[in-house]
């Protein structure tokens, strides 16, 4: 069996599956606040629970909302207190007695849908979330590239391609990054940069989904806005292709549900792209809410 933990702000979600990567299990419990003892005794009880019921020690990996620093092994995160700069990984092994994979849990949605029944055979398939963040996975062979700091997929953290902000046309914004950093993507492309950028524009707050609405109603300045947006995707997503060159593009998130997209994108990357390149298939996430949980199981198999 292979165990899965998405360990959220909120609350844990545990599933279990198969070799034939069929779910067999699933139970959620609240994250406790900030207890990191209470966080540890709360996996391990799972995994006995569930190594008693299917008779078998399942292998166990953790996606969460952060990084695993590579020197030490702390997790750096802002959404789980609990873990925050702790050692989760080796302190549960050390209480189950059994090896834990963990990764962040935008690597674990790619991971899932990498491992989706379609998308098997791809040899690159990358994942980006257009989430509240814009965030990504890059998955080889079935396997999440970690890089060597645990920090490839955080393409959210890449700055603005030049062609792009100078789309965005005279008095285009650079907006600070939570990382400290001037003009990351993560901040143009994401749900809540697509109402920034609207904001900017506009000066009117809208929560994304009125401004979708308003353009699928044909509404002028909303119209206008989703053009603007989808051009700057697009010369966007060209850059990220050029460099990883992938054969699927994974999307999900919110915004991942604005069927416009997956029109669009195939008609704006490719003249972004070298003039040799095709651009990848785009497709949207079919695993939804339960990626997390999937991917997190999902480290721990072999191709
Ligand atoms: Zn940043």
């Amino acid at each position: 069996m292979y165990y899965g933990f998405d360990v959220g702000g909120t609350k844990i979600e545990f599933g279990a599956f198969d070799s034939d990567l069929k779910r067999q299990a699933t139970e959620r419990v609240p994250t406790p606040g900030d207890d990191y003892e209470q966080l540890i005794e709360t996996l391990a009880a799972l995994v006995a629970k569930y190594d008693q019921q299917f008779g078998c020690e399942g292998t166990v990996g953790i996606g969460i909302p952060g990084i695993e620093k590579a020197e030490d092994g702390t997790v750096l995160t802002v959404n789980v207190p609990a873990a925050k700069g702790r050692t989760l990984r080796t302190d549960l092994e050390a209480k189950i007695g059994r090896a834990v994979a963990l990764n962040n849990d935008a690597n674990c949605f790619a991971l899932s849908e990498a491992w989706d029944e379609e998308l098997r055979g791809e040899k690159v398939v990358l994942g980006l979330i257009l989430g509240t963040g814009f965030g990504g996975g890059l998955i080889v062979d079935g396997k999440v590239v970690s890089g060597k700091n645990n920090v490839a997929g955080e393409l959210g953290h890449m700055r603005m391609p030049i062609d792009a902000w100078l789309h965005l046309g005279e008095n285009a914004p650079i907006f600070d990054c939570g990382c400290e950093k001037k003009g990351c993507i993560d901040n143009y492309l994401s749900g809540r940069g697509f109402e920034m950028l609207y904001t900017h524009f506009y000066g009117e707050e809208k929560k994304a989904i009125e401004i979708i609405n308003a353009f699928k109603e044909g509404e002028e300045q909303a119209s206008e806005f989703v053009e603007r947006y989808m051009e700057m995707l697009a010369m966007v997503f060209a850059g990220l292709f050029t460099g990883i060159d992938p054969d699927v593009v994974v999307l999900g998130g919110g915004l991942s549900n604005f069927e416009y997209i997956y029109e669009e994108m195939p008609k704006r990357v490719p003249k972004y792209l070298l003039s040799i390149a095709n651009a990848p298939k785009i497709i949207k996430a079919k695993h939804g809410d339960s990626g997390g949980v999937r991917g997190a199981a999902f480290l721990n198999i072999q191709r």
